[in-house]
């Protein structure tokens, strides 16, 4: 998901749509913004589908008044899935002083059973989300304002989080002890600030990047500035490394790189773990494209586009049923026959998850007359299911989970398929010398199988780790 907020900006809320927008590609299935303005209160809309076509329009945008706004972009991630707008954020409840609005990107991983202690205390939840534990714990909380019945809740809740919350005079920002998923801060003119998930929104706004929220941290933002807090113990940062694999907008800034330079960087990695002969690399686009370009430049085998994308579908994983996705990547992807043909082909793409993708695109490569197709994957193989936030399957699910490479291979039909190594990401990643196997740098349990915090209601439900 997305999350994004701004203070000190006449209409918030038109600002926080455009930096939805710049997020969209984080969640598809639905958006929603509060606002809150001095004389009316609190205010909300939430929808399903592109922000584009719903937060334009000026009937709508009218309802969201005041100088404080915060939103939120929404994918469901596992076990929520069908779509109810009760469950699109921003979530907002009024409770003592005032009350409060939340954003959250990532999973809260005792959800379930702090829900069940908060509904057996009276707690009446309006939705399934996990999220929405953290505005009941708040209400609970005993503490003398907002902010400090956020840092009460949010010391209950185990997991990755990016918030961006707002009372009715201040805007919030929080990362968990981890930092899994990214916020920034950024300033508007001379009198407004804005929280995002990435820099790019900050862009689209004309807003400029000041420095990312750090790991632990929590900022309160009001017409006086930014106060700093640190309300959890110290842990060393678990940044989550897929958002540099695919995530992440490539024009985002993460950690000073550009998170297209390292997608490039892995592509060169790659070249050098798995090299093959061939005549021409291609990209599958968009997720593929930075790394083929990578691949291309350190192997000196010529970049092409041999697949050439729709811009008018969305990201094809993030649809919510299998059946739209089966369909999705035909309705998606196409072959650049006059290129393929007699050609042999190397395909890069970001991830291999259920397999369907790249077997599609073998179909159609091989359908167009390529001589031999080799796929190079820019991620290691996705063997375990992500509880922080990223829609991954369930274990049986994961090719990866069951198969070896060389079964893979067979499986999706191509000449040859080989993943960058754990080491390798982390080197393109910004890690001279790889991964640090006693204080890993990066989340890479979807990789890995190790869990920085461990998922206790899946574990509860018979999870095994
Ligand atoms: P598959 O078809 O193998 O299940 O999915 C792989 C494709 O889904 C890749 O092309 C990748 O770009 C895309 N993808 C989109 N979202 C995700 C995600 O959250 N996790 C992973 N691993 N791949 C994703
Ligand atoms: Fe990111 Fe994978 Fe960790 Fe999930 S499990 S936070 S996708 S690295
Ligand atoms: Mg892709």
């Amino acid at each position: 998901c997305g999350v994004f907020g701004v203070i000190g900006q006449a209409e918030a809320a038109n600002f926080v749509a455009l930096g939805l927008h710049a997020l969209q590609h984080r969640g598809q299935e639905a958006g929603g913004i509060v606002s809150h303005d001095p004389e009316q209160g609190f205010n909300s809309a939430r929808r399903f589908g592109y922000v584009r076509d719903n937060f334009t329009k000026a009937s709508l945008m009218e309802t969201l008044p005041g100088p404080l706004a915060i939103g939120h972009v929404r994918y469901s991630t596992a076990g929520k899935k069908g779509a109810v707008i009760r469950d699109v954020q921003p979530f907002f409840g009024e409770f003592a002083m005032g009350g409060a609005a939340i954003a959250h990107n990532g999973n809260i991983t005792n959800a379930a059973a702090l829900r069940k202690e908060l509904i057996q205390h009276g707690s009446i939840f309006q939705s399934s989300s996990d999220s929405e534990c953290i505005i009941h714990l708040m209400a609970r909380s005993f503490q003398k304002n907002i902010p400090e019945r956020m840092k009460d809740a949010l010391r209950r809740v185990e997991g990755a989080f990016s918030i961006v919350a707002m009372t009715r005079t201040k805007l919030i920002g929080v990362r968990d002890a981890l930092g899994v998923r990214p916020l920034v801060l950024g300033k508007i003119g001379d009198t407004g600030w804005a929280l995002s998930s990435e820099t790019c929104a900050l862009d689209i706004i004309g807003a400029e990047f000041v420095r990312e929220i750090e790991p632990g941290e929590m900022v309160v933002i009001t017409a006086e500035g930014v106060e700093s807090h640190r309300p959890f113990a110290p842990a060393k940062p678990r940044f989550c490394i897929f958002e540099h694999v695919y995530f992440s907008r490539p024009d985002s800034i993460v950690g000073g790189q550009s998170i297209y330079e390292t997608r490039r960087q892995i592509g060169v990695e790659l070249a050098r773990e798995c090299p093959v002969d061939a005549d021409i690399v291609c990209p599958v686009p968009d997720s593929g494209t930075p790394a083929a370009i990578g691949y291309s430049q350190e192997s000196g085998i010529p970049y092409a586009m041999g697949i050439i994308r729709n811009q008018y579908t969305g990201r094809t994983f993030i649809e919510p049923t299998e059946s739209i996705r089966n369909m999705g990547v035909l309705l998606k992807l196409n072959v650049n026959r006059a290129l393929i043909k007699g050609k042999r082909v190397i395909l890069v793409d970001d991830s291999v998850v259920r397999g369907t993708t790249s077997r599609k695109i073998k179909e159609m490569i091989l359908d167009a007359g390529a001589a031999e197709v080799h796929f190079r994957i820019a991620s290691p193989p996705t063997m375990w299911p992500c509880f922080y936030g990223v829609d991954t399957p369930e274990r049986d699910k994961l090719l990866a989970a069951n198969m070896n490479e060389e079964e893979m291979r067979a499986h999706l039909g191509v000449d040859s398929l080989r993943f960058i190594s754990l080491d390798g990401l982390y080197r393109a990643a910004g890690e001279a010398k790889g991964r640090n196997n006693d204080y890993p740098q990066y989340c890479d349990a979807c990789f890995s199988g190790e869990y920085p915090v461990e998922p206790a209601d899946m574990i509860a439900q018979g999870f095994e780790i």
